[in-house]
């Protein structure tokens, strides 16, 4: 298969263009526009009029409908929402919250915010999750949750994350910005957890600019969300009823009405990635040179916000993981270097200090290794481009590492 488009010079010709990103169409635009012109602009709690009827209320019915969740409290983003998931079920100043070291830097300094404490523990070599064997060894009596990243889209190991979580009295909360529409076991992410946070950032796959989304199936988590969301109110209370320490953290109907009609392509959208996936796991399967990921069989869909895939530990020794990039880049293909270690990120350990009075630096071999050398990213919207564009990242993989002199 690769053989045969190495001889195909109008592949080569084509210089296939990857992620048309955003797609949007005329039902954005109709439910911008019942918006702007309904006058109900905000997030506080417009009732139905024979009118207008909100859509924040719509979009977080069905968002929650889509992991099957019961409730969902909808906020300014993902990042926001990690931090009131982790207020919701209980974290307080000082306290540790175990998280994995690569993920996007929100995962952590959520917790900082408010002088939560993140301790970083590794991943697994083959998934690039937590790996659970070790989040138990890190449990001290200060910790209060685990935060399961499900990163690429992935869903962690929900199962033995639950069980840790129950046997040490901790809550499991789950980002999950970056798996919308992803199960595991059948159920959706987000309440297989205590809590879970998702993100509608542009770069994600359910998008409406800015924006997240907390699920949870505990009525007192839900509560406690909303109502740290809407300045301390609580639900069906008075105006100026402020019962809790709050933020205004509300969306607005505008994102709403986006997220909505975006949320009438996430189907297709996801079926696209999900075969484009798949024939790269065949193309990519076949190179000498690039290990795929391993797929936990529970994972029942996999979101793909990315297609993160490894440089044989071999063929990273012999080729600099940057020089690699520039070269598939220059085949017009744009393949990402993905995240730099959190353990070791510098303003982290600055507030980790702040907080703690402690300059601390957790070691993450695995993580530091794979993604300074072997780990490399696909995005999801180069992901909605057709086959001729997977077979063409395959092929200029193949090209370039061929080119490095690499066999076993
Ligand atoms: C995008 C992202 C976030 C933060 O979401 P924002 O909406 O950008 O604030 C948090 N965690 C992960 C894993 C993400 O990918």
């Amino acid at each position: 298969m690769i053989e045969k488009l190495e001889a195909d010079e109008e592949l080569r010709a084509r210089n296939v263009e990857f992620g048309e990103w955003p797609i949007y169409g005329q039902l954005e635009l109709q439910l911008l526009r019942e918006v702007l012109e309904s006058g109900k602009w905000g997030g506080a709690g417009h009732a139905n009029t024979p009118d207008y009827k909100p859509k924040l209320p719509e979009m977080e019915r069905r968002f929650a409908d889509l992991h099957s969740a019961k409730h969902s409290v909808s906020v300014v983003n993902g990042t926001v929402a990690i931090t009131v998931a982790l207020q919701a079920v209980g974290v307080r100043p000082g306290d540790e919250v175990i998280v994995p070291p690569y993920t996007f830097i929100a995962t952590a300094s959520a917790a900082l915010a408010f002088g939560a404490i993140p301790v970083f523990v590794d991943i697994e070599e083959d998934t690039l999750a937590i790996d659970p064997d070790k989040v138990e060894k890190a449990i001290t009596p200060k910790t209060k949750a685990i935060v399961a990243v499900h990163i690429g889209g992935a869903p962690s190991n929900l199962t033995r994350l639950s069980e840790i979580a129950r046997k040490h009295h901790l809550a499991l909360i789950e980002d999950a910005a970056q798996a919308v529409g992803a199960s595991w076991e059948g159920q959706g992410v987000g309440v297989i957890g205590d809590i879970g946070t998702f993100s509608l950032q542009s770069s994600k796959n359910l998008n409406c600019g800015e924006g997240g989304i907390i699920l949870t199936n505990n009525q007192d988590y839900y509560e406690k969300a909303w109502s740290i969301c809407n300045v301390g109110r609580v639900p069906n209370g008075a105006w100026y009823q402020h019962e809790n320490l709050g933020q205004n953290y509300r969306m607005t109907e505008f994102q709403a009405a986006v997220a909505l009609a975006q949320m009438t392509r996430l189907e297709e959208q996801m079926r696209r990635r999900e075969a484009n996936a798949a024939l790269l796991n065949r193309l990519l399967g076949e190179i000498e040179g690039i290990r795929l990921l391993k797929q936990d069989p529970r994972i029942t869909r996999h979101a793909y916000h990315l297609y993160m895939f490894k440089l044989d530990s071999r063929l990273a020794e012999r080729i600099d993981k940057q020089d690699f990039i520039h070269k598939v880049t220059a085949e017009g293909v744009p393949i990402l270097p993905g995240y730099v270690p959190l353990n070791r990120n510098r303003a982290i350990i600055d507030s980790i200090r702040d907080w703690t009075g402690e300059t601390r630096v957790d070691d993450c071999p695995v993580c530091e290794r794979l993604s300074e050398r072997e780990v490399l990213w696909i995005t999801q919207s180069m992901l909605l481009a057709d086959e001729t564009s997977m077979n063409h990242i395959a092929h200029a993989l193949q090209k370039v590492i061929r080119s490095c002199g690499f066999s076993k």
